[in-house]
Parts: structure tokens; C-alpha cells; sequence
């Protein structure tokens, strides 16, 4: 039998257990132990870098179509590196911006996409600082893809939020909000409903509607994370469960953190419509990319009040605390609704091609 040459397929971008084992097996492979200064190294494959008091971050976005319910390609980008610099707890201050844009692509919808980034940019209350611009001849890349790389540095907020861990725990030693930094007993808090992004943008790709529009949930959350690490603190790690779904997010927190997790099924915040049309398409919404939600890890002494701060928040409103860490096992574990375990084990990838 001969052995086919292996080569990239869609899968090697699609988060989960495929694109995490490429990403260390080739990337890191090759770039780690090189970067000598950082802190916070490409090895920890967390959602960032830092460099001393400096979080850095770079994320490029593909999503097919450029247009989609509740959002579009820029609004996208700018969430997903503004979200990856929050979730280590920094402040986002600066981004630079790259376009590649397909021959083809009318300025009305390059304007449309400006726009929308400006707004966002305006809601996040960051600057894009620099950037580049490259054109290429009409083919697959559906209009345009970008990247958006940024800066987030040390808040007061931050500061505020690890002085209140460390108050509940003394030989809490990490600067910022890493997945490895989870203990037994610390609640898993999830910022509100998942599935609306990759659902959104499946329907835009398929033509398809759920009766009711389901929309993304694409948003900037630097403004609720420091208003809630700055006035609740406690916040011990944070993560965006974007590509792979809170299953991939949630196993990455297990792995990093040597734990076990066990979420409550009943608990997970999750809209009708969400779960009519998983279950029409076959689809599980716990696998499925967001990119508007944050999950929290937090002390059990501040967790309820950590969720009493969110829920009164636009971005926070239908938060939930599903679950808990646990040293009973290892991985992910969910207290289904009829009584049962079920392990969540880490998706091959996430099921729809393209989200972000
Ligand atoms: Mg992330």
C-alpha cells in the first residue's frame, strides 16, 4: 500500500485535537525555546504571549462568508485578538492590521468591513497603529482574509484581581490569568450562550434558516473582563471558547492545569433555537466555536459575586457558573440533565469549516 504524502486539510485549522498536535508538533517545533525573553512562551500555547509587562498577540481570520448574521470579517478580527489579549488579563492598547485582499472584492464591502472595525474599535477603545495591505489574484480566499496582531499591558485591574487570589491563596505566584493556574475547587464560570457564532455563520454558508435568526455573538469583552478582574477579583484564569467549542476550551484548562473538570449540563447556557438546530444538523453546541464568550475561572470564595457582577452586564447577562475543578479524575466530565456522566473528551476539530 503506498503511503500518501500527508498535507494540510481543513481539519489543521479547525482547533481541536488535529490542529492542536500540528501547531505543536510543526510550529512550536520549530519556533520553540527560541524566544528566550518571553515570560509567557509560545510553548505554553496559551491565548498569548507575554513578554515582561507586555502581552502580545497575532490571529488571522478566514471566515467564509465575510458577511454573516450579527457580524462580519473585521468586527471578527478585531474581537479575536482584543479577546486573546484579555483573557491574560491584560488591557488591550494597540493593534496593527494586515489585509490581504482578493482581486474582485467591490470597495463597497471593503468599506462596510472598515467601518465595522472602526466600530468595534471605538467599543473596545483600542487604536489600529500600523499595517499592510497585499492584493492577490481572484481565487478561494472569498473576498479578503486579514490578520490583526496587538498589544495588551499591566492594568490596575489586573493588579487589584491577583491581590484578591492571593489573599484566598497565599503561594499564588502567576502574573497573569494562564490556563495552567487552575486548583481543585475553583469554579468554571461561562459569560453567557454558546453556539450563536458557528451556527450564524453556518447558515450563512449553507443558505440554511432556524426559524429563528440566529445571530453571532462577535464582540469585544476587554471593557466587562477589566471591570470584573478590577471590582470582583478572584479570577484565576480566563479563556475564549472560539474554535472547538467550550469542549476543546475546557480540556485545554485540564490538560494545562493537571485537573479535572465537571460541568453541569443544566447549567450551560444555551438558546432553544441553538439547540433545535444542533439537533437537526447533528451537530453537539458544547464542540461548536463563540466568539463573544469568555469562561472564568475563579475562587470559590468569589465565584457567586464574580457572577452577580457579570449577569448585570450587557456582555455577561446570561452567565451561569456550570461547573467546578475536581481532582476525582482527569478531563472534562458533564452531570447530564437525566442523571448521567458523559466524559467530553477533545474534538477532532471544530464541525463547521471556516467560523473565524
Ligand atoms: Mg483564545
Amino acid at each position: 500500500m503506498a503511503i500518501e504524502k500527508e498535507k494540510i486539510t481543513m481539519l489543521h485549522g479547525a482547533g481541536g485535537t488535529v490542529m492542536h498536535n500540528f501547531v505543536k508538533n510543526h510550529i512550536v517545533k520549530n519556533f520553540g525555546g527560541l524566544d528566550l525573553f518571553a515570560d509567557v512562551p509560545l510553548e505554553a500555547m496559551d491565548d498569548a504571549a507575554a513578554i515582561g509587562d507586555i502581552v502580545f498577540k497575532s490571529d488571522s481570520h478566514a471566515v467564509k462568508p465575510i458577511f454573516f448574521p450579527g457580524g462580519d470579517i473585521g468586527r471578527l478580527s478585531i474581537s479575536g485578538t482584543v479577546n486573546d489579549i484579555s483573557a491574560l488579563g491584560a488591557e488591550p492598547y494597540a493593534l496593527a492590521s494586515g489585509f490581504i485582499l482578493e482581486e474582485g472584492l467591490p470597495m463597497a464591502d471593503l468599506d462596510c468591513i472598515l467601518e465595522s472595525m472602526r466600530q468595534t474599535l471605538i467599543e473596545a477603545g483600542v487604536g489600529i497603529v500600523t499595517g499592510d495591505t497585499k492584493v492577490v489574484e481572484k481565487g478561494s480566499l472569498g473576498g479578503c482574509v486579514m490578520n490583526i496582531s496587538g498589544l495588551g499591558r499591566r492594568s490596575i485591574a489586573l493588579e487589584n484581581n491577583l491581590q484578591t487570589v492571593r489573599k484566598y491563596r497565599p503561594n499564588f505566584s502567576a502574573r497573569w490569568t494562564l490556563d495552567s493556574n487552575l486548583e481543585v475547587g475553583d469554579k468554571i464560570i461561562l459569560s453567557g450562550t454558546i453556539g450563536d457564532h458557528g451556527l450564524a455563520v453556518l447558515s450563512a454558508q449553507k443558505g440554511l434558516t432556524f426559524g429563528s435568526k440566529i445571530e453571532s455573538d462577535v464582540k469585544p469583552l476587554n471593557k466587562v473582563i477589566q471591570r470584573t478582574i478590577g471590582e470582583i477579583g478572584g479570577i484565576i484564569t480566563m479563556k475564549d471558547p472560539t474554535r472547538g467549542g467550550l469542549a476543546d476550551a475546557l480540556n485545554e484548562f485540564t490538560e494545562k492545569s493537571k485537573i479535572g473538570i465537571l460541568i453541569q449540563e443544566n447549567k450551560i447556557p444555551i438558546r432553544k433555537d441553538v439547540i433545535i438546530a444542533c439537533e437537526m444538523l447533528g451537530l453537539d453546541p458544547l464542540e461548536i466555536g463563540n466568539e463573544g464568550k469568555m469562561l472564568f475561572g475563579v475562587v470559590p470564595q468569589k465565584a457567586e459575586e464574580a457572577l452577580g457582577f457579570l449577569t448585570q452586564t450587557r456582555e455577561g447577562k446570561d452567565a451561569q457558573i456550570i461547573g467546578e475543578v475536581t481532582n476525582a479524575f482527569k478531563g472534562v466530565a458533564m452531570q447530564t440533565t437525566v442523571g448521567g456522566k458523559r466524559i467530553i473528551a477533545r474534538p477532532v476539530g471544530d464541525p463547521i469549516p471556516r467560523i473565524c
